[in-house]
């Protein structure tokens, strides 16, 4: 139960963080990051819509979490676990797209081992109308090296008080197949892949049943996705997914239906696509603490929250 003394105990931690030299560079880091990333898709002709916290629609994902729903208005409502059908509903206005969202996952408790999952994080999300899979993994390259580049020159000093020596990786980075990836280092293959690799590297050709139901299924190739994951190199794991977005009706209901889900939890997605009014697009998104934790070299995705929240932990 939390008592005065528990959370007291807590604050006094906190006052400790925010003071520690680790806090002061991860928070400047930070500052730059969504300054370089809000810049850099301005000048690409992106527009920034507000976030979503609540509503009645939102992602599935691939893995369970607990979802607590809030009910206002007599509405049921949940907390935004990503603005996914968000995203395809304002490219139905905007050709691009994109938002500083802030999403709660209450990840399953032996997450916390990862060191890169918290129940509280904020996702860089954007898509880009009518685009395909390449555009937007061209997009992220163009992106995430420029960042890289931008850092070094501009953080470098900060970044050495911390021990930590940046590269800049050149585009196209390296592609590797799902399941080629799987055969060579079994279950564990993303840690793996991440931890023997010194540059960012995709892996794409992903089955069907391995992401959400509203990635698009290659009409070429049945069962793969249009979609992919970035890794980070040095073993920091997942940065980002993304792909192509079913957007048919068939389709869509197609897909709700292998993945043992309910239309009626996607319903306005669902009736924009039976009146032929979703369109087709792509985009991505990516964690911005994992970021900030991979430019400073942390050891864990707390060192680069200010108010982490820690699956299990009493957090403010
Ligand atoms: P992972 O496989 O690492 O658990 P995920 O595939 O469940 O991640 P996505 O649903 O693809 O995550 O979310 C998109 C992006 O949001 C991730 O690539 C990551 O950058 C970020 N993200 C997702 N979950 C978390 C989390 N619990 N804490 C911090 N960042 C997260
Ligand atoms: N926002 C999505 C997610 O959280 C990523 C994407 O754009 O596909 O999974
Ligand atoms: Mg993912």
């Amino acid at each position: 139960m939390l008592t005065n003394k528990d959370l007291m105990k807590e604050v006094t931690d906190y006052a400790e963080r925010v003071s520690s030299h680790e806090m002061q560079v991860a928070m400047k880091v930070h500052t730059h990051v969504r300054r370089y990333l809000g810049d850099f898709l301005f000048r690409e002709g992106f527009i920034e819509i507000p976030p979503v916290i609540l509503s009645p629609i939102t992602d599935p994902l691939n893995h369970p979490t607990l979802d607590p729903t809030f009910t206002c208005y007599g509405h049921n409502y949940q907390l935004t676990k990503s603005m996914i059908f968000h995203k395809q509903l304002a490219v139905l206005g905007y050709d691009k797209i994109f938002s500083f969202s802030p999403n709660l996952r209450f990840e399953p408790l032996e997450r916390v081992k990862s060191g890169r999952h918290l129940f509280e994080f904020t996702q860089l999300d954007l898509e880009v109308r009518n685009a395909s899979r390449d555009d937007v993994m061209a997009l992220m390259e163009r992106m995430y090296a420029g960042l890289m580049a931008y850092c070094v020159e501009t953080l470098k000093d900060d970044l050495a008080s911390i021990g930590r020596t940046l590269t800049v990786p050149a585009a196209p980075f390296r592609r590797v197949g799902f399941l080629d990836a799987k055969e060579q280092y079994g279950e564990s293959f993303e840690n793996d892949l991440s931890r023997d690799s010194t540059d960012p590297l995709w892996i794409v050709d992903i089955p069907l049943l391995d992401r959400e139901f509203y990635d698009r299924e290659d009409p070429e190739r049945p069962n793969i996705l249009l979609d992919m994951d970035l890794l980070y190199p040095e073993g920091y794991g997942e940065a980002s997914s993304g792909g192509e977005r079913e957007w048919e009706y068939a389709q869509i209901m197609k897909r709700i239906e292998k993945k043992e889900q309910d239309p009626l939890d996607f319903c306005v997605l669902v009736d924009l696509a039976q009146e032929g009014k979703i369109v087709p697009s792509a985009g991505f998104g990516i964690g911005i603490e994992r970021l900030v934790r991979y430019i400073c070299g942390f050891d864990r995705i707390e060192m680069a929250a200010l108010f982490p929240k820690v699956p299990g932990k009493l957090c403010i």
